[in-house]
């Protein structure tokens, strides 16, 4: 059995990645990566794990010898599969490494031109932009994927995927069209109908550019493209899922969808340890998604109706089931 994850990172909701034959959901997912993917391998808000939430520097806090070193890590999926006996392969995911997890089962990949404990570095550098745009690096990336495709060891393999090129576009002001073309060209390296796997396909967030303080839609909508051969996963039929849902599919548990999904953020100019915002969000028809956003500085609720046709977002008054059910799921909301 093979798990494929591959993160699109930055993508925005509603991106043609051309992906057929795959079952396509909206996921409400947080507003930064660190957050979205803590949430998504454990089933759980960042505020359930950390109290106050966690922001983009709780991670400096929480290292021994240097070292990225979280009370929840067992919590992760990876760590539960590891203790199961799978294989947990990241690649091209420093990131993961410095601020989520970097327990010694993790085996690294990635395809850049420079060492494995070098990667972090080098995509801080100009060259890095060059680098995602060049031969070299999809060839790279196909004998990767051609690779671990045909690999035939008995053992279950977990394998996490980071496309980073949207991202890197928004960084380097790059034409993001490239982007998405570039990301094409690594899932098409992928053979989709490999058997005994599961593919899941996703988003963290949309364009991190325009992720404003009460985190209004559409940032915290992304894709989620999900294929199982040979292996069923019961989404009774919904095509949404809250980010957290995904840790309870693979684990095939019983899922309690509700039909209010949670967003739960840090703005890092606001403050980078603890949550500065949370959102709860209903979709009206097939149109419109009504959110109510409660933004901790101002001890203050909000509310936006998102047009999911239009893509046009316009303030209203706040929805009081929301407002009431984003105050239940987060204890630090005050008011
Ligand atoms: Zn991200």
């Amino acid at each position: 059995m093979k798990i494929y994850i591959i993160l699109n990172d930055s993508v925005p909701y509603d991106t043609d990645l051309g992906l057929k034959k795959f079952k396509h959901l909206t996921q409400i997912s947080h507003c930064f990566t660190n957050t979205s993917v803590i949430s998504m391998l454990t089933g759980k808000m960042p505020s359930d794990l950390e109290e106050g939430g966690i922001g983009y520097h709780t991670q400096f806090e929480n290292k021994t010898n240097g070292i990225v070193d979280y009370s929840w890590k067992d919590q992760l999926l990876i760590s539960q599969l590891s203790k199961a006996g799978w294989d947990i392969n990241f690649h091209n995911s420093a990131w993961f490494y410095l601020t989520i997890c970097d327990d010694p089962f993790i085996k690294k990949s990635h395809s850049l031109p420079c060492k494995l404990d070098e990667e972090a570095d080098f995509k801080a550098k100009k060259q890095y932009t060059k680098v995602l745009g060049s031969p070299e690096f999809y060839a790279k990336e196909k004998a990767f994927i051609e690779k671990i495709q045909s690999d035939k060891s008995k053992k279950n393999q977990f394998y996490f995927i980071k496309n980073c090129q949207y991202h890197q576009a928004l960084i380097a002001k790059t034409d993001t069209n490239k982007a998405v073309d570039n990301i094409k060209q690594v899932l098409s390296y992928f053979n989709f109908d490999e058997p005994n796997t599961l593919f899941w396909i996703f988003s963290d967030h949309s364009d991190f550019t325009k992720i404003d303080k009460l985190c209004q839609a559409p940032s915290f909508l992304t894709d989620v493209y999900v294929r199982g051969n040979n292996y069923k996963i019961n989404l009774f039929g919904n095509n949404r899922i809250n980010i957290d849902e995904f840790n309870s599919i693979i684990k095939r548990e019983n899922i309690h969808f509700t039909r209010i999904f949670f967003v739960e953020d840090a703005r890092c100019d606001i403050d980078p340890l603890n949550s500065t915002t949370a959102v709860a969000c209903k979709f009206n028809g097939s149109d419109e998604l009504e959110q109510v956003s409660y933004f901790k500085p101002e001890n203050k609720y909000y509310g936006f109706k998102y047009n999911l046709v239009s893509k046009k977002i316009f303030p209203c008054r706040p929805d009081s089931e929301l407002a009431q059910a984003v105050k239940r799921r987060f204890s630090w909301i005050k008011l």
